[in-house]
């Protein structure tokens, strides 16, 4: 599959602005530390021409990205002056293009008709389940024929179209996560993000923590969904560009997450779960795996064949009873390669 080139992008946070009520798993000012304000023009001027600064040469794309609320859900005015605002610099030639995200029940021709001529290029949407009861009981106010709705506008209009898809959210489990994905891929986003559901301080979710009516997904066992989810949207060739909430200072800080799979290498841990399961498949193809081995991977997965504190290596030595293993780098090897010798 074909790698997707990351923009380099300068994230503008609009949190919570233009939702029309708090979905019970949200929090954004614990997630971004930004409280509920439209940013000013100077604000945004100042905040691009900050991140242009710190932009390395090698970053070919550049997009300003608004999040962190639900941007079609603004006033039309504030969509139209923020996108004037952020189209000036695609303008003097110093950013490529604008993303955002926004909920599927905000997209529709009169919206698009609005942004139309603007240097959109990337519409993420807040799909989190295609499960109505799942979504009911996240409060999302819309449902899965939303979202189905959205996506054809999208395409039909040629945006290139994130979907964003959560797992462990309450009435969810694996067989509607994997549901999920199968009428995800259907719709054939440009790109997938999946986040693990956390109990996020002062969200409705909290509460319903707090009287024991939610408990969330294990850590180990939110890793191997996710990672169920990520091979299957590899092989419908869909890349999945973010697993785990990205580690913020806000979202760090002491209080802000009750509970709930996180870390800060999910994503990580996902790739080295996957490497696990390639190793033992190839030492059980062996009929008396050596009591020595050596597994050779691309440099670039050195760290994702060892595991987090060489926890896979552990795995293996017990598993198979092998008292040393190796891990060598090959430049030969693919990325999804590996070989043990
Ligand atoms: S999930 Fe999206 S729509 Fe819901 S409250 Fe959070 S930012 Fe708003």
């Amino acid at each position: 599959m074909d790698k997707i080139e990351k923009p380099f992008i300068i994230p503008i946070f609009i949190s919570h602005k233009g939702c029309p009520h708090r979905c019970s798993f949200c929090n954004q000012t614990a997630i971004t530390g930004a409280e509920p304000d439209i940013p000013s023009s100077e604000a945004i001027r100042l905040m691009v021409s900050e991140f242009l600064s710190y932009k390395k040469e090698q970053r070919k794309t550049v997009q300003i990205s608004f999040y962190g609320g639900n941007f079609l859900g603004l006033k039309e005015n504030d969509i139209v002056s923020l996108l004037q605002e952020a189209a000036r610099f695609t303008e003097n030639g110093s950013v490529d293009s604008i993303r955002f995200s926004t909920r599927p029940d905000t997209i529709d021709n009169r919206r698009l008709d609005l942004i139309r001529g603007f240097p959109v290029s990337t519409i993420e949407l807040g799909v989190q389940s295609m499960d109505d009861r799942v979504l009911a009981m996240a409060r999302r106010g819309h449902t899965s024929a939303d979202t189905e709705k959205a996506a054809a506008l999208l395409k039909e209009r040629d945006y290139s179209v994130g979907m964003q898809m959560m797992v462990g959210l309450p009435g969810d489990d694996e067989a509607i996560a994997m549901a999920a994905a199968h009428k995800i891929a259907d719709l054939s986003p440009d790109f997938v993000r999946i986040y693990p559901t956390v109990v996020l301080a002062d969200s409705l979710l909290a509460r319903w923590y707090d009287s024991g009516k939610y408990a969330p997904m294990p850590l180990d066992e939110c890793v191997t969904l996710v990672k169920r989810l990520y091979l299957f949207f590899r092989e419908r060739k869909i890349p999945v560009i973010r697993m785990g909430l990205q580690a913020s200072e806000d979202l760090l800080k002491e209080g802000s997450i009750l509970a709930g799979p996180y870390h800060p290498a999910f994503g990580h841990l996902v790739h080295s779960e996957i490497f696990l399961d390639r190793a033992s498949s190839v030492i059980e193809s062996q009929n008396a795996p050596n009591e020595t081995i050596s597994i050779s991977v691309h440099p670039r997965n050195i760290s994702k064949m060892r595991g987090i504190r060489n926890r896979n290596i552990e795995i293996l030595k017990n598993r198979f009873h092998i008292s040393s293993i190796k891990v060598v780098s090959d430049v030969s090897l693919g990325e999804d390669e590996l070989n043990i010798f």
